[in-house]
């Protein structure tokens, strides 16, 4: 075990972009559990759009110089409570910090199925995997045969939804992203039929290219014109699933997608939005439809795996950016130390 502790704290709201000079990384004495509670050596990290969301001034947003929040899976390795026993591992949300103290009531014990790794809990079996199949199942009612355009393709929801999708029949599965590197790896291996590169022109005009007959389903990571542009290509009953609005986090200057109302009513467009932790009740569905297929080798998480703590901002400053494909995850090894570090 490592003897000191790192916790990434905010130490400025950003004003568009943030940037590494917003956060520092704490350096203390590996915390002490108080009886009832455990101390937890992090071992994955997630970080996550909303992140970006909360590091503005708003209700429930990050306060400056605190530790941050985020979903993390970790080790117990030091116990006064009964109900936590060393050497288990947990989930909890005490994240961007390479040691958490827990209670009981803060961690999840995650089911181990043979087959799948720690890591596909913050991705495909995880919060993003919950929001594709949640999206899909729960909000679009997906049928077989349906065709879809989704944001974002090549990003941790995209790409779930697009594994999910074909798992669960959809028809032709068009999907947007930002180089043409990720669009090739959604094609080849994710199973998408076209995907575009949405710097490549406004969006109706790649959108008709994709999908020249239309879509039935459109599932939504970024607003803007994407979201104009699938209105506008939506068949009747069509449904937009919205999960987020990408293009507006680091950007409040973005205008509202500018479409024509009346498609919505004409087409009887149903456009819904949702928050997965809502429907946590899900999750086991998710386990029972997504675990035999990973073990069969019929799907596979997509991630971008970063390795060590210390470079867990410039693993969320990349994701904003578009760095990864598949889901962004950290993986615990300290190595050498970060110019940001003070010491508490
Ligand atoms: P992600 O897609 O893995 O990562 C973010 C991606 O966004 C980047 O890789 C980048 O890819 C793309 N991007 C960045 N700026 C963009 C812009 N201006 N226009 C278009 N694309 C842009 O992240 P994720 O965790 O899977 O989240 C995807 C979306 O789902 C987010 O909107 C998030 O807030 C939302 N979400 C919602 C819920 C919910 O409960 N509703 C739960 C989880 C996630 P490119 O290279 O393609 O630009």
């Amino acid at each position: 075990m490592n003897e000191i502790a790192l916790t990434v704290h905010q130490t400025a709201r950003p004003d568009g972009f943030p940037t590494t000079g917003d956060f520092s990384f704490v350096e203390s004495a590996l915390p002490e559990p108080a009886v009832g509670s455990a101390l937890v050596e992090n071992l994955y990290w997630s970080v996550d759009p909303y992140h970006r969301e909360m590091m503005d001034d708003v209700p429930g947003g990050f306060t400056l110089g605190a530790p941050l929040e985020g979903r993390t899976i970790g080790r117990i390795v030091a116990s006064r409570t009964p109900r936590l026993a060393e050497g288990e591992i947990v989930f909890h949300r005490s994240g961007w910090r390479t040691h958490s103290v827990v209670t009981p009531d803060e961690i999840r014990r995650l089911p181990r199925f043979e087959g799948v790794p720690l890591s596909a809990y913050l991705s495909i079996l995880g919060g993003t995997g919950l929001t594709a199949y949640v999206g899909l199942t729960r909000i679009a009612r997906l049928q077989e045969g349906d065709d879809l355009f989704v944001s974002a393709a090549g990003g941790g929801v995209g790409t779930a939804t697009g594994r999910f999708a074909r798992l669960l029949g959809a028809g032709r599965l068009v999907g947007s992203a930002g180089s043409a590197a990720k669009a090739g790896h959604l094609v080849r291996e994710v199973g998408y039929d076209a995907v575009f590169d949405y710097h490549e022109g406004p969006a109706a005009e790649l959108l008709e290219k994709a999908a020249p007959d239309g879509i039935d389903v459109f599932v939504d990571n970024v607003g803007g014109d994407q979201l104009a542009a699938a209105v506008g290509a939506l068949r009747e009953h069509g449904r937009i699933v919205r999960i987020g609005t990408l293009s507006q986090y680091n950007t409040s200057k973005t205008p509202p997608p500018d479409f024509d109302y009346a498609h919505i009513v004409e087409k009887s467009i149903r456009m819904e939005g949702f928050l997965v932790r809502n429907y946590l009740d899900v999750q086991e569905e998710l386990y029972e439809f997504a675990v035999p297929h990973l073990q069969s080798g019929r799907l596979v998480p997509d991630a971008t795996v970063v390795d060590g703590f210390e470079h867990i901002v410039d693993a969320f400053l990349g994701m904003l950016r578009g760095h990864n494909t598949g889901k962004i995850i950290v993986r615990g090894h300290l190595s050498e130390p970060h110019a940001n570090r003070t010491r508490e």
